[in-house]
């Protein structure tokens, strides 16, 4: 007979592991199984593209705590271990090693599979995704002095690679389908910014390019792309992730871009929550369906499922938020701009200290502080708020007397 749990939390990274602790923390008293296909225990997943790859410090010292908290907790672990079939009906799990657990309650918290590039070659040796530890050490290995490395795409995690790079003393190529890089997430100006940041830091780019294939013996030699072929000892591609919704899919959930959920992460099956980045859910702020993929959405929208099912009713109903540190710009992220919003700067860019904002039908959408620190609040309580573009940009009305 399958054992039994009162929950079962199935990916054991940020979401997942904070979720363990989250219901713990709220009193909760059942048993508790957290199932993890990465073999280690949660970790600070952003780490990896900054801290490991720039210092080259172990995974392991980013683990979001010690592995004697979960028994000491008396949560099962179960890391290493894929579950391979999520039954919605009997409220089952089947895993790897073929065991099945029964469940109470479960919390689907997958993450994103990074998208791969498919053209001939891409099997190849050196050619990286990065999503997990063994990713960060893989990549980290093979920067060097002088070696060739091509960056596939210009997002988030791209950039930071680069960046990482480049510091290593690596020859750095950011190869684009469009560019600049970040375009759909800040628009074109503050792309530009970034762009040349980069190129301030000797990065190139091949713009407008398409990745055709890759070539070499065992072990990439070089990159294929429409224009032109560029020499490589390490490729990384970075060309964004899709959430992780197999099992969720399979079990009868509603799934749309992720797994639709409402504004306590309860699924379309009552005994089942779906958080972080797989979860398409209900934001009650915004009043709309976001998904999203950043550290801060994993770790409240844990939270906020603990308390569903300790019986509260918290809900998601918070701005989104992110940050990055490339070279020496450090930036936090808030709010929900799109591409196309309007841009007002506050401050000098090219004193690498200033002010983003982002406004629609002269409303702010977002806000992004950049080597400006502890002015979080402020610009989260502008979000949504009508301000002209001149006040915005007047640098002598403090931000919270905008
Ligand atoms: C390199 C990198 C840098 C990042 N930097 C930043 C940053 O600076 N700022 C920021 O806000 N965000 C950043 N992010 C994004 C952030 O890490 C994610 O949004 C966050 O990890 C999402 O948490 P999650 O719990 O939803 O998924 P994850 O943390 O990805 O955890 C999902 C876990 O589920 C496991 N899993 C999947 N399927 C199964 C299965 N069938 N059975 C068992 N286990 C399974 C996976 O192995 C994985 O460990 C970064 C991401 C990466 C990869």
């Amino acid at each position: 007979m399958a054992q039994q749990f009162g929950t079962v939390i199935i990916g054991a990274g940020i979401g997942g592991g904070t979720a363990a602790k989250a219901l713990r923390d709220g009193g909760y008293t059942s048993s508790i199984a957290l199932i993890g296909a990465d073999p280690a225990a949660p970790y600070y997943r952003p780490d990896l593209s900054k801290k490991v790859m720039l210092e080259g410090s172990d995974p392991g010292d980013s683990a979001l705590r010690g592995e004697d908290w979960y028994p000491a907790h008396d949560v099962t672990t179960l890391f290493g271990t894929t579950v391979t079939e999520l039954d919605a009906k009997q409220q089952n799990i089947t895993l790897d090693n073929g065991e099945s657990l029964a469940y109470g309650q479960a919390i689907l918290a997958t993450g994103s599979t990074p998208r791969a590039v498919d053209v001939d070659g891409a099997d190849l040796g050196n050619i990286h995704t990065l999503r997990d530890a063994g990713d960060a050490v893989s990549i980290r290995s093979q920067f060097g002095q002088g070696n060739k490395v091509v960056i596939i795409g210009g997002g988030w995690i791209g950039l930071e690679v680069a960046a990482a790079a480049k510091n290593a003393g690596c020859h750095v190529t950011v190869v684009l389908r469009s560019s600049p890089p970040l375009k759909s997430a800040l628009g074109t100006e503050i792309g530009q910014y970034f762009e040349e940041l980069h190129r301030a830091n000797g990065v190139e780019f091949v713009t407008d390019a398409d990745t055709t294939g890759f070539s070499g013996t065992k072990t990439v030699e070089s990159v294929q792309t429409s224009a032109g072929d560029l020499p490589a000892d390490l490729v990384v591609v970075g060309i964004g992730a899709d959430p992780t919704i197999g099992l969720a899919a399979s079990a009868g959930l509603d799934t749309e871009d992720g797994v639709v959920v409402d504004e306590h992460m309860r699924s379309s099956d009552p005994s089942i929550l779906a958080i972080g980045d797989i979860a398409a859910a209900q934001n009650t702020l915004l009043n709309q369906r976001l998904r999203v993929e950043h550290w801060d959405n994993a770790v409240r929208q844990a939270e906020v499922a603990a308390t569903t099912i300790t019986g509260g009713d918290s809900e998601y109903d918070w701005q989104p938020y992110f940050y990055t540190d490339q070279y020496d710009l450090g930036m936090e992220y808030v709010g929900h701009g799109a591409s196309g919003d309007d841009v007002v700067i506050r401050g000098d860019t090219s004193s690498g200290e200033f002010i983003v904002f982002w406004t629609r039908g002269g409303s702010v959408t977002a806000a992004m502080n950049v080597n400006i620190w502890d002015v979080g609040d402020e610009l989260r309580a502008l979000i949504g708020r009508s301000v002209s573009a001149a006040r915005l940009q007047d640098e002598s009305i403090e931000l919270a007397e905008l």
